[in-house]
């Protein structure tokens, strides 16, 4: 199993969790052409890839999203309340007159009539809220893939032009229930942060008996991130900022107001202490991630969580590693 980090930290997030057989993409918060420059880099094949992961709608974690799984025309899997927050998000606000609405309306009803009764639910996401099969967004993606050399912003189908949240395929997940992709079992689970329904996940390749997880965005260590965060080989854990350096930093009140909060994000201190009090042990690898820039600095990060494992710490595991924002981390293998 492999874990990738393309970028970490409050511009961008993006992670590869590989298997022998399977390749997700866990969120996509850089550009299409930086992310698809990342993996590059860092030898990871965009054309490999079978699915992408959301965590939470927050830009820093989906600025590319659309474009790329529309480049690639891969699934993305979302719970239902971050997909719904995505779509608002992606949609732009116009008015229209009553009869040009009636008028979509209309349209939408017939080319849903149009499409196969047995498709599936799920497919394509409409900013009308109704869901069901609609092939004007995927034909607009076969046309926007298709120029690679374009811009990502130039899209050239009317189609997508109308439906900026349009994707060739949304599967939904509920944090606490598992699913399968390919030979990778994903397990989500609630994170506390201040978005529609954030969640971090647990990768688990039953044929090489490993774990790997992501837990970034969240307030507090709460019970049920504890416990998902056991016996884990493979641990991207957030450690964003340094309270000192928070409490003196740039940041206006209610913005630090918001990242100390339960539903911001981890301090080094936070991390510390799950580390030295609740953490077992098991990692080969810790990564320290989504550092603030502007709040942190990464000696401080790497420093805080060391000490909180010194005793843990061994050549053979516990090795603390921080993932950058600027450029992909060499990827982790077991
Ligand atoms: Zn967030
Ligand atoms: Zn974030």
């Amino acid at each position: 199993m492999r874990m990738t980090v393309l970028a970490s930290g409050s511009k961008g997030n993006s992670t590869v969790v590989a298997s022998a057989h399977t390749r997700l993409l866990i969120d996509a918060g850089l550009s299409c052409r930086e992310l698809l420059k990342r993996m590059a880099l860092a030898n990871e094949d965009p054309a490999a890839l079978d699915a992408i992961l959301i965590t939470h709608e927050h830009t820093d974690h989906v600025a590319g999203l659309a474009v790329l799984a529309r480049r690639l025309r891969i699934p993305v899997f979302f719970t239902e309340p971050t997909h719904r927050a995505w779509v608002r998000q992606m949609t732009p606000r116009t008015t229209m007159s009553y009869a040009k609405w009636l008028d979509r309306v209309q349209q939408e009803k017939q080319a849903r009539a149009a499409s196969e009764p047995g498709a599936p639910a799920m497919t394509a996401s409409s900013s009308w809220g109704e869901g069901g099969a609609n092939d004007l967004p995927l034909a607009a993606c076969a046309a926007e893939s298709d120029d690679n050399s374009a811009p990502e912003e130039e899209v050239p189908a009317t189609a997508v032009q109308r439906d900026p949240a349009s994707l060739p395929a949304v599967e939904y997940f509920q944090p606490g229930t598992c699913f399968r992709i390919g030979d990778l079992t994903v397990t989500p689970f609630t994170t506390p942060h201040d978005a529609a329904d954030p969640c971090g996940f647990v990768f688990e390749s039953a044929s090489e008996a490993i774990r790997m997880a992501i837990a970034t965005d969240l307030g507090y260590m709460p019970p049920n991130v504890k416990s998902a965060l056991r016996r884990i080989d493979v641990l991207l854990l957030e450690s964003n900022h340094d309270l000192e350096m928070l409490k003196d930093g740039p940041y206006p009140w209610a913005v630090k107001q918001r990242v100390l909060s339960r539903v911001g994000h981890l301090s080094n201190h936070a991390t510390a202490e799950f580390l030295a009090r609740d953490y077992d042990g098991n990692a080969a690898f810790i990564i320290l991630g989504h550092l603030s820039e502007a709040n942190n600095a990464p000696e401080l990060a790497l420093h805080s969580a060391e000490e909180a494992i010194r005793e843990r710490g061994t050549l053979l595991g516990n090795r603390v590693l921080l993932a950058l924002q600027s450029a992909p981390l060499a990827s982790i293998c077991l």
